[in-house]
């Protein structure tokens, strides 16, 4: 098996895997191991073609290691596609697509499709349980009105106001995992569904003085808080919100240092990989490269990237796309 943990640095990844033989070699070795399971009939009797290509001796299907991972019918070589994951996974603060354009010689559009592809990756799971000590806290993100042109500032959208701003919550099991997510909005009604799914029952949460929170006991939750109104951070040195704040602090750095501003609507995926980053800060590059090869068995295809953009965009994909197997299809005949 491949030794990971040689990957110290960008100049031994490339130094490794310096053809596509090699880099179709290891994804292969990550997804299989030594036994390859046919995609469509799942049995094990499979053998390589000299092509380097497998052919399934029960169902005759012949299939390429990338099938069913992010980088399946990509044209792009698989040594670009580890370069931009060994990039983005090991820069502390992410890489935006113009940096990953420049790295990869490709252009701005391949390199923000492929990022996308590989944010995906990322996706928090529900199966996660946090119990003991859990702190939860919310952030507003959204530019400030004092920042803008006068002609363009709403009125009203200080504080907790979400009329410009977009509400994030976050819930951290203290030396544990940390959880977060978009939200409509901060009531009490939106964010206890969420308490009660992912936080045990009988856990102590610590949050602040806000009353969106003082359905917790009732919920079966130990509840303290300290006054950050009254400018109280930590009593009895262990009731504070700081981890939470903490991870809130390393997200608006990464948006404002590398990415300056994120849609609304590609957020999750921002949370998302800052989440795995924060989650995962213990290990290094060459633990999370391998981590990440096993994640990319996962389809994902253009439709998939744009679908959280706005439904609009996806039609229009598909309408585009619909055209081009026509023009194809008439080409063909
Ligand atoms: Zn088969």
């Amino acid at each position: 098996m491949l030794d990971f943990s040689k990957f110290k640095s960008i100049k031994s990844l490339i130094n490794y895997f310096h053809d596509e033989e090699t880099c179709k070699q290891a994804l292969a070795e990550a997804r299989w191991g030594d036994d390859v399971i046919c995609p469509r009939c799942g049995k094990h009797h499979c053998t390589k073609r000299t092509d380097g290509r497998f052919r399934c001796n029960e169902c005759k299907y012949n299939f390429s290691c990338t099938i069913g991972t992010i980088f399946y019918r990509s044209k792009l070589p698989l040594q670009v596609w580890f370069i931009a994951m060994y990039l983005i996974s090991s820069h502390k603060k992410s890489v935006s697509s113009l940096q990953i354009m420049r790295d990869c010689e490709v252009t701005q559009k391949t390199a923000w499709f492929m990022e996308n592809k590989i944010r995906s990756l990322y996706e928090q799971t529900d199966a996660v349980a946090l119990s003991g000590k859990v702190e939860m806290d919310e952030m507003y993100l959204g530019g400030r009105e004092t920042n803008k042109h006068k002609s363009k500032r709403t009125e009203g959208t200080q504080g907790r106001s979400t009329k410009t701003k977009t509400p994030i919550f976050g819930m951290v099991q203290r030396d544990g995992k940390t959880v977060a997510m978009k939200v409509e909005d901060t009531k009490g009604a939106t964010l206890m569904p969420i308490v009660s799914q992912f936080v045990e029952e009988g856990s102590t949460t610590y949050t602040d003085e806000v009353n969106i929170y003082c359905k917790l006991t009732e919920n079966g939750y130990d509840h303290l808080f300290v006054n950050h109104g009254k400018r109280e951070y930590v009593r009895a040195n262990d009731i504070h919100t700081n981890s939470i704040e903490g991870f809130w602090a390393h997200f608006k750095r990464v948006i404002f240092s590398t990415y300056h501003s994120v849609s609304k609507d590609y957020l999750q995926r921002y949370i998302d990989e800052q989440l795995y980053r924060w989650n995962t800060r213990e290990q290094d590059a060459s633990w999370r490269f391998e981590d990440m090869l096993k994640r990319c068995l996962k389809p994902c295809d253009y439709a998939d990237v744009l679908s959280l953009s706005s439904v609009v965009n996806v039609v229009e994909w598909k309408r585009v796309k619909a055209e081009k197997y026509r023009i194809y299809a008439q080409r063909v005949a």
